[in-house]
């Protein structure tokens, strides 16, 4: 998996968003990925024997060679991923259109943060996409209803999916993000409302970041019923900018990242980045992950690590430190 970022600007503008700091220091001139780059990018997929290209923002169907990127990765014999706040302009809806609803997926960000005046724009582009849509919704608080989501889901006939990611920090910047201490907060309004999910037949993905013990074991089971398929995860992303560089993750771009060269392949890449971030894999989100059970049994990740270095190392000072 590698998510190339194509562009480094969005029509949107969601407090909760943890690659905006990253596309603020991005210069002028690197808007966007140019041809050359995404096809050294298509080459990095082909080395390492991968069947899909997943393409971010900023908002990625801004980019004026949006449709040609998602032909090129079609002739390519790659799926096409989008990640998307939803407001597609019509050459990048044509392009998503043309492709076969079982080659491309376009997530998303169903609380995104538009205005009004968008939002006709968003609805027309859902019912457009249809089964090629899939609703991600990022939680950054204790209290989101699903109702309107499972709603929009049923009426556009998206996929019968949720993406769900919590609103994680930045290291050294600071975003609206839960904090570790809401997480069973959290918890219990996901076990609340996927008893909704269930119910309309929808499951819930989990992205990075979830932890094992915001859940009970009582909660954890009735999850389980109910179709999240959990998982704890903080891996290497691997976001692949504009001017080269793979990050770790926007969460961590001021600490881990590589540069692409000729014969890089993603799995090489992703040892580099582990191996850069290993030092700080000790610790967890709390004192107790040091001696955890689920962490020793592997099935808790400890949390975020951009979460983890912010124990350490809180924002206020980094400023002074880094
Ligand atoms: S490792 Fe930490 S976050 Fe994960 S379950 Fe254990 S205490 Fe919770
Ligand atoms: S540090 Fe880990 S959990 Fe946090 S955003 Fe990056 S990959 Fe996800």
């Amino acid at each position: 998996m590698a998510n190339l970022i194509i562009s480094n600007v969005c029509s949107a503008n969601c407090e909760f968003c943890f690659a905006s700091s990253f596309l603020k220091k991005q210069d002028d001139h690197e808007k966007f990925m140019c041809l050359d780059t995404f096809m050294e990018y298509i080459g990095l997929l082909d080395r390492s024997a991968i069947d899909e290209v997943r393409l971010l923002g900023g908002e990625p169907t801004l980019h004026p060679l949006f449709a040609d990127f998602v032909r090129i990765g079609q002739a390519a014999g790659k799926r096409i991923t989008v990640f998307s706040n939803g407001l597609i302009n019509e050459p990048a809806l044509e392009a998503l259109m043309d492709c076969p609803p079982d080659r491309c997926a376009v997530i998303i960000n169903m609380n995104a943060r538009i205005k009004k005046s968008q939002r006709e724009r968003k609805a027309y582009v859902l019912h457009q996409l249809g089964e090629r849509s899939i609703a991600g919704i990022t939680v950054d608080s204790p209290v989101f209803p699903l109702d309107p989501l499972i709603q929009s889901i049923l009426r556009n006939r998206m996929r019968k999916v949720i993406r769900m990611g919590l609103a994680l920090p930045v290291y050294g910047t600071r975003n609206h993000n839960l904090h570790p201490k809401q997480y069973p907060a959290v918890a219990k309004a996901i076990v609340s409302e996927s008893y909704k999910t269930a119910a309309a037949g929808i499951r819930i993905e989990p992205d990075c970041g979830f932890v094992r013990c915001m859940f009970s074991d009582e909660e954890f089971k009735a999850l389980n019923r109910n179709g999240f398929c959990f998982g704890s995860y903080c891996s290497p992303i691997m976001d692949c900018c504009s001017n080269g560089e793979i990050l770790h993750c926007f969460a961590l771009s001021d600490l881990f990242s590589v540069r692409l060269e000729a014969d890089s392949e993603t799995d090489s890449i992703r040892k580099e980045l582990t191996r850069q971030a290993s030092v700080w894999r000790f610790g967890g989100i709390y004192p107790e992950c040091e001696d955890c059970f689920f962490r020793r049994n592997e099935e808790c990740c400890g949390g975020c690590l951009a979460a983890v270095m912010n124990r350490f190392l809180p924002v206020k000072a980094m400023s002074v430190c880094l």
